[in-house]
């Protein structure tokens, strides 16, 4: 079988060290719990980054030590250790403000919530059952820093060269013992521009509607994470492919341009998650989109805006209809930019109209801040004053006072005033 002829002796493969604090770290901790008689490696996603030349943002530390035994060596001089998750072996050391996720070797149970296993055993597991555990092969493998080398159980330097993703063992086994790594799969995919192994993929396929099994917040956050990744287009693709986008957001259309789109969204100035998400679901009904968002549990902030962007970008068409006070309103949008942005993505994949983004763009070069949002020239207690009664009607004054302001009848107090007696003549 496939996994006794990996797992036998480790592909070795020699790589210098990183230059950096991080690093040394990490590897002064590893120097640690080895001169104290256990085994250590660097594990994960680092060795991963680093094999990519890309400068890992956190070193993890795979070891044979007990969360005590860790606790009892990092009881020291200039270090110190906080319990971050003591019954799954993780512990935290700290030094200088740097911090490092210590845990022991572990082989594990089923995973609950997709976030960590109901049951993990510590006792006989060494580092070739610590890496099995792991979900894709390029993030199994392991760099002893002290000989300056990656050793690799499962196969995935060899993914590496060929850009490949892959479970580590049987992906229907994987995903059913964790249904997130689904969703990790593909966002390490979009991540870094690689393809996926056929069986990993036919896997998810087949497992997709189980993504519902994971809480909705995970969910979200791997969306996220992908939107705002690199290769958002290849992330929306595979979750398309795979059928797993149905099931995130299940009353949501199906969608023949939005890889159309999320091409152009990658070309874009603007790439934060709301744009992401106006792409996602532009061609939505907003009522649909915002239960959508509400479903993915999205921040209030970022549903708001989302919205904003959708909503704006319906309007931009009539642009030209528009009174002058009215595309004033418009143009002074604070997200006016990004409306127009996700316009160009409508321009690029779907022929939305270009005219009224040119138009837009015409205008804006055209009005600065004072055009657009002069200062009130009166508000509701100079309106009391003038003798006007208080009321409902109040709101209606203040905005055709404005409209006045902006399509430049009135431009000062006293213009405002006489402007006032002859369009709202008091009622004595
Ligand atoms: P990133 O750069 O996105 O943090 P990472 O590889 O460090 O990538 P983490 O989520 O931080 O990913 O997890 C660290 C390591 O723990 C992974 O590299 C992998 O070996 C293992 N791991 C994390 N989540 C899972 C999971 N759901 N199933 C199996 N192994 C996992
Ligand atoms: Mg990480």
């Amino acid at each position: 079988m496939v996994e006794s002829a990996l797992l036998g002796e480790p592909i070795r493969r020699w790589l210098g060290v990183p230059k950096g604090a991080l690093f040394e770290e990490a590897a002064q901790i590893v120097s640690i719990l080895r001169r104290a008689g256990f085994a250590a490696y660097l594990v994960g996603g680092s060795i991963r980054d680093m094999l990519l030349g890309e400068p890992p943002k956190d070193y993890d530390v795979a070891t044979s030590a007990k969360p005590e035994e860790t606790e009892a060596w990092f009881r020291k001089p200039h270090y110190h250790t906080a319990d971050v998750g003591r019954e799954f072996g993780t512990i935290m050391v700290v030094r200088h403000g740097l911090t490092f996720e210590v845990t022991t070797f572990r082989s594990e149970g089923r995973y609950e919530d997709g976030r960590r296993p109901t049951e993990v055993t510590f006792d006989g597991v060494d580092v070739r059952e610590d890496v099995k555990r792991r979900d894709f092969t390029i993030n199994g493998l392991l760099y002893d820093p002290i000989a300056e080398e990656v050793l690799d159980y499962v196969g995935g330097i060899e993914d590496l060269d060929r850009k490949r993703l892959r479970t580590i063992g049987d992906p229907y086994a994987r995903f059913s013992e964790d249904r997130l790594r689904m969703l990790r799969a593909i966002r390490f995919v979009g991540r870094l521009n690689f393809t996926m192994d056929q069986a990993t993929f036919e896997a998810i396929q087949s497992m997709a509607h189980r993504i519902v099994e994971v809480s909705v917040e995970r969910i979200q956050q791997e969306l996220t994470r992908m939107l705002t990744g690199l290769y958002p287009c290849l992330a929306v693709r595979l979750l398309e492919e795979t059928g797993l986008f149905a099931h995130i957001l299940p009353n949501t259309s199906s969608d023949p341009l939005r890889l159309l789109r999320f091409q152009a969204f990658e070309e874009s100035a603007y790439r934060d998650i709301s744009m992401a998400l106006a792409t996602l679901l532009s061609h939505e009904p907003l009522d649909r989109a915002e239960q959508g968002l509400r479903h993915l549990r999205f921040s209030n902030p970022e549903i708001r805006e989302t919205l904003d962007l959708l909503a704006g970008v319906r309007l931009l068409p009539s642009l030209r209809e528009m009174g002058i006070a009215e595309q004033k309103r418009f143009l002074r949008r604070p997200l006016i930019q990004k409306i127009l942005g996700i316009a160009r993505i409508l321009v690029k994949a779907e022929g939305f109209p270009e005219a009224p983004i040119v138009l837009a763009q015409e205008q804006l070069s055209l009005w600065d801040e004072q055009a657009l949002s002069p200062p009130r020239l009166l508000d509701g207690n100079a309106l009391k004053r003038l003798g006007y009664r208080s009321g409902p009607r109040f709101k209606e004054m203040l905005l055709a006072l404005e409209d006045a302001q902006l399509t430049g009848e009135i431009c000062d107090e006293a213009s405002a005033l006489s402007w006032l007696e002859r369009s709202y003549p008091r009622e004595e």
